[in-house]
């Protein structure tokens, strides 16, 4: 379970085109844009169309549709940036202690220089 959906988080409103960003890729079922804090030289994040708010809550309600466009442009992104060969990190947040912020699911996309360990 998790928290309702808020059409108010900074997600939603980019995706409402109320806030601006830089954007990378659009289809039907996604969103790709710069953080506007990278914390790698590629720093991306890949968000769904629809309403979800975490990883819980978008693999539980989501379509197969939403979920194989979400995933696949995840892998059209970092193919089309170039980062198949050199590497890329994917990370996405979820609840509590993971430190997420922004309640609309993202997926991370960290590359552009060795990332080091993962963190625990
Ligand atoms: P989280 O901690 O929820 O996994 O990650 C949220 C991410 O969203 C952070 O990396 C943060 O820099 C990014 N972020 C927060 N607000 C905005 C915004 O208004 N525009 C963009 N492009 N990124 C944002």
């Amino acid at each position: 379970a998790t928290l309702p959906y808020d059409d108010q988080n900074v997600f939603a409103k980019i995706l409402r085109g109320e806030i601006p960003n830089r954007t990378v890729y659009e289809d039907d079922f996604a969103l790709v844009f710069h953080d506007i804090n990278p914390q790698a030289p590629t720093h991306v994040l890949v968000i769904p169309k629809g309403a979800y708010v975490c990883w819980d809550d978008f693999s539980a309600k989501a379509s197969d549709a939403e979920i194989a466009g979400f995933v696949r442009a995840v892998g059209k992104v970092a193919r089309d940036l170039g980062l198949v060969a050199p590497g890329y990190r994917l990370l996405a947040n979820t609840g509590t202690n993971s430190h997420q912020e922004v309640p609309h699911l993202h997926v991370h996309l960290f590359a552009g220089q060795p990332l080091g360990p993962m963190l625990v």
